[in-house]
């Protein structure tokens, strides 16, 4: 906003005028700059519901997440372990748009009662073998939405469960953690 009042302008050329040059340059600085996610920690000793992932999913789990009632923070830090900085992918861990192309479900929340049967049905949409991760406390026993009047239980009272990632809510690096021990990586 100007002295006077008035909104600056800012002027974005449109795609069609942006020079060759332009495209170079920036391809030139993201080549300078190189990966910059956080350095790979040493990869976690897999529980037992690792050991099956990893033997039965070979090193690359398809996962498709599931919020059946979060409070949106298991959210964020599940998009925080998925982007740049901590970069799960880079373990063989991929969010997909379909159960049908997933290995495994990552569900976040307490089980309201709109989404307990939603929840079931994407359950026996992913193809066997298949796995379920409940992220946050939510998700493993109600946390601060125990006895609240929408909420069903817990994710393991509506499918089964094959591992916890405690936390309200989960730092990422528990999640990248917790699926490094499902892809083996
Ligand atoms: S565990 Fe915490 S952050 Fe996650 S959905 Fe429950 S209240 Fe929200």
């Amino acid at each position: 906003m100007s002295p006077g009042g008035t909104v600056a302008s800012l002027t974005v050329p449109k795609a069609s005028e942006c020079q060759e040059s332009d495209v170079l340059g920036l391809w030139r600085v993201i080549r300078r700059a190189g990966r910059i996610a956080e350095p790979a920690p040493p990869a976690p000793s897999a529980g037992a519901a690792g050991r099956a992932g990893a033997q039965g999913l070979a090193g690359s789990v398809q996962i498709r997440h599931v919020d059946a009632g979060s409070c949106n923070g298991c959210e964020v830090e599940i998009a925080s372990a998925f982007g740049p900085v901590h970069d799960a992918e880079r373990y063989g861990a991929r969010l997909v748009a379909s159960p049908r192309h997933a290995d495994a479900l990552l569900v976040t929340g307490p089980v309201t009662r709109n989404m307990a049967e939603p929840l079931r049905r994407t359950y026996q949409a992913v193809p066997a073998p298949k796995l379920v991760v409940a992220v946050g406390d939510c998700a493993r026993n109600c946390g601060v939405f125990t006895e609240a009047y929408g909420v069903v239980g817990s994710v393991g009272e509506v499918v089964p469960v094959d591992m916890e990632i405690a936390g309200c809510p989960p730092r990422p690096e528990a999640i990248v953690a917790a699926l490094r021990t499902l892809t083996g990586r």
